[in-house]
Parts: C-alpha cells; sequence; structure tokens
C-alpha cells in the first residue's frame, strides 16, 4: 500500500475538519456526506490525485458537492448558428414574456376566472383575442405543443374517419416524431395519395369518400424536395374541400406570424396566408419561429374550434398559466412588428445585419490577442424545422488548434458554449450568442485554450 493511500483520510474526520465547514454551511449535511464519501472513494483509486492536506480535500470536495447540487436544466451559451435549436430549448422569450411569466407565477390569476362575471372563465379565452387578430382566424385555441394540436384536430375532425394526405407529405420531424404514427393515435385512418415526389390535386378529389373526415396539408418543415416535383397548393386543396364540405387543415409547423421575406426569408406561408389560401384550420407551434413558450395553437373556424374546445381529449393537452402568460405578451409584440423584429430575441437573431456581428467578433478577437483566434464569415440557418435550406450571411470566432479537446472543454466549462467544428477548426457563430454573452464567450474561450 502506498502512503497516499495509507494517509486517506476517514469520512468523519473531514466532515470534521476546519476547512470543510465552509461547505457545510452552503449545503445540505447529507449531500456533503455524499460527496465527502466519493471524494474519498476517488482518491482510493487514483492515488496519484490524493489531496495533499485538509484545504486541498476541501476543496476536492467542494467540487463535487458544486457537480451534485447544480441544477439538472441550466443555461448555455448557443454558438452553434442553428437559430431556433430543439436541443438547446428553442426559443428564448423575450423580456416582455419573462414579465409576464413572474407576474403571474408569483401569485393568483384570472386563469379560469371570469372578473366581469364573478364566475367561472376559461383558460382558453386568453390568448384567443390576439391571436384573432394578428392572423384573421374566426377563433383560436392554445394547447402544450404543436403536436398535440395536431392530434387534437384530427381526432376531433377525423377519429374513425379518413385523413387524406399526401405521401410526400408523411414526414419525420425529429425525435421520432412521425406524421403517420401521429395520425394512427389520433384514431383517424390515415389514407396516402399521390407519390413521394408528386400529388396532384385530382389525386385528392379521387380519394374523398363518405368516410373521408379531413384533408391534410402538412408544412415540409425540415427539408426540401427538388427536381420533378408538384404539389396541390393551399388554395386548390381549399377549393376541393369546400365542394365536398369537407374541412382542410394545414399543419403549418413553425407557426410564421410576420413575413420574414423583407430579410431574405422568403417562401413559407404566415398562418393569415395560411387562412386566407382557404385552410378551415391551422395548427403550429408556439416556440419556433413566432418565438415564444412551447405551445400548440389551433387557429380556425368557429364551429371546428368550438369542437376541439369541448373534445375531452384537450383537457390532455391543457396549456399551464405560464405559457399563457408568455405567449400573450410574445403576441402583444407582433401588433408591431418592427418591434417584435428587435425585441422577440429569436426574430432579432434572425434578422441582425452582419456587420454588427462582426464588429462583435472583432472586439472579442482584439480581447484575446496572441490566441489562435480570428473572424471568419460564416452560414447560419433557422432550425426548429422552418426555412430548411436558407444559409443565413453570419459571422464566426474560428478558433485553431485541437478542435475536437476545445469543443470538448467549451462544452465542458462553465457556463456550457455549444459551438461546432469545420474543417478541423472550432466554430461560434456570432448570430446565436446574444451581445450580452460576449464577455462569458471570451472567458469561455481563453479557459479552453488554457
Ligand atoms: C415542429 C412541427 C410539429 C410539432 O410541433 P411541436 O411544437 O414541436 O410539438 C408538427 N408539424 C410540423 C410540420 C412541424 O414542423
Amino acid at each position: 500500500m502506498s502512503d497516499a493511500r495509507r494517509a486517506l483520510p476517514s469520512v468523519n474526520a473531514l466532515l470534521e475538519s476546519e476547512a470543510l465547514r465552509p461547505v457545510l454551511e452552503r449545503a445540505p449535511r447529507g449531500v456533503v456526506v455524499d460527496a465527502v464519501r466519493r471524494t474519498i472513494d476517488a482518491a482510493r483509486t487514483a492515488p496519484a490525485s490524493v489531496p495533499r492536506d485538509d484545504t486541498a480535500w476541501a476543496a476536492a470536495v467542494a467540487e463535487a458537492v458544486d457537480a451534485s447540487t447544480r441544477p439538472s436544466l441550466r443555461p448555455v451559451i448557443n454558438a452553434t448558428g442553428v437559430v431556433l435549436h430543439t436541443n438547446l430549448g428553442r426559443a428564448p422569450l423575450a423580456h416582455a414574456a419573462i414579465e409576464a411569466i413572474a407576474r403571474v407565477a408569483s401569485g393568483f390569476s384570472n386563469l379560469e376566472y371570469d372578473i366581469a362575471h364573478g364566475a367561472r372563465g376559461s383558460r382558453y379565452t386568453h390568448c384567443a383575442a390576439l391571436l384573432r387578430e394578428l392572423t384573421g382566424a374566426e377563433d383560436a385555441l392554445v394547447v402544450n405543443n404543436g403536436a398535440a394540436a395536431l392530434v387534437l384536430v384530427l381526432n376531433t375532425l377525423a377519429a374513425r374517419r379518413e385523413a387524406v394526405v399526401s405521401r410526400g407529405e408523411l414526414i419525420e420531424i425529429g425525435g421520432s416524431f412521425r406524421i403517420p404514427d401521429i395520425m394512427e393515435k389520433s384514431g383517424a385512418r390515415l389514407v396516402e395519395i399521390g407519390t413521394t415526389n408528386r400529388t396532384h390535386v385530382d389525386d385528392y378529389r379521387r380519394a374523398l369518400t363518405s368516410e373521408t373526415g379531413v384533408l391534410l396539408k402538412v408544412h415540409r418543415s425540415n427539408f426540401a424536395v427538388e427536381g420533378f416535383v408538384a404539389e396541390a397548393t393551399a388554395a386548390e386543396l381549399a377549393s376541393v374541400a369546400r365542394d365536398r364540405e369537407l374541412p382542410l387543415l394545414h399543419d403549418l409547423g413553425s407557426g410564421l406570424l410576420l413575413s420574414l421575406a423583407d430579410y431574405g426569408l422568403s417562401g413559407e406561408p404566415t398562418a393569415r396566408d395560411a387562412l386566407r389560401a382557404g385552410a378551415s384550420v391551422v395548427t403550429m407551434s408556439g416556440d419556433k419561429l413566432l418565438g415564444g413558450p412551447q405551445a400548440g395553437i389551433v387557429l380556425g373556424t368557429h364551429d371546428i374550434i368550438d369542437r376541439v374546445r369541448k373534445n375531452p381529449l384537450t383537457r390532455s393537452y391543457r396549456v399551464d398559466k405560464l405559457t399563457l402568460a408568455a405567449l400573450e405578451a410574445t403576441l402583444a409584440l407582433c401588433r408591431e412588428p418592427e418591434r417584435a423584429m428587435r425585441e422577440i430575441p429569436v426574430l432579432a437573431q434572425l434578422t441582425t445585419d452582419r456587420d454588427a456581428l462582426r464588429v462583435r467578433a472583432e472586439r472579442i478577437a482584439r480581447q484575446l490577442a496572441g490566441a489562435p483566434v480570428r473572424v471568419d464569415e460564416s452560414d447560419a440557418s433557422v432550425g426548429g424545422g422552418a426555412f430548411p435550406t436558407a444559409r443565413i450571411a453570419s459571422i464566426a470566432l474560428s478558433i485553431g488548434g485541437d478542435a475536437t479537446t476545445i469543443e470538448r472543454r467549451l462544452r465542458e466549462g462553465d457556463p456550457t458554449v455549444v459551438a461546432r467544428v469545420r474543417d478541423g477548426r472550432v466554430l461560434l457563430d456570432l448570430r446565436t450568442i446574444f451581445p450580452a454573452e460576449d464577455e462569458r464567450v471570451v472567458t469561455a474561450i481563453r479557459a479552453a485554450l488554457a
């Protein structure tokens, strides 16, 4: 047995040492005891790194305590250049939305209370008026997420009946969420028409029977098809649906409320466009291009929204008050598009001028003078199932050296910085880094290169 191992302290001796007192003052005793045990065990298996004295032992225990008391869910810096990153929590919220959450979270609210009548109200009224105003829909309903919205509408309109959809739109969104699986769970019988690359309006017409409950159009949100392709437009489908007195459901996915065409992002319909084209009901997410909290939004005719609201399944997907608070505040910002582009983080990141990013990148690079860091042009992207082929001109800090190690150190540091590796260099895209995070990025890069 080596000297170091023989010198391992007992759990009790460590707990009673003066050096450990501050740790016991800031963490629950049980947590510290566990950390002491783990630290001693670690020293037993790695004799080379046995702490030298009480102070060093206390520091090792403090580190173990920190690791076990750190929240599991914590902020990270998104340096990937992918604005809507589902793994990184999708849309960061606008200040107005965060304030709205804080206001409602800290006390009671009129979530289901009608103040004017002093009687029971409905949580589903809260964002409805704003959604009507912003999209032109007759009525609106908010549930937990986009997938829930789709299941609910399909279940309401087509349970034990047929839902007609193009083979070109039977897509997988990610996280094994596949449109055909969702449709099956909703109780609707899937009727696939057309081919992967081409589906014509006549294909829909021929598929309609007395069993048809709904025509479904799904937005191809995360891929594009090119070449010999054809699809029926929403307007053509609406006309078929009208002739047969059937509803047309358009799953928009991303949920664009304000057009981004002025910023070079065109080709995706806004919710208003989709309704104007004749969809009877539209479903979309709250935390994609809308830039709000996770939510599923259903827009449509009075009749359909009323039926969805009364569907018992809706209770299982009901939306939380914090979500409604954040969504209402985000929607309110959309009343003033210019303000929305500044204050809704997703929209701000998508529309920021590249020169502004370059100025920040150069400032950071100057602070890191002497380090192998340069400023490069890069391509950012929208992510989150929207504008799948759009490359947004961007600026990145490009770090030379051992890319694998640097990427890992950035990721494992505090805060976590998620970067990407390209051509053997680590790239930190400025488009998805908030200006307020620049200082921490400097510190993180220094630490990763140390
Ligand atoms: C993202 C997406 C969904 C699912 O929405 P969530 O809010 O992630 O549940 C459904 N359909 C399409 C087309 C999408 O892009």
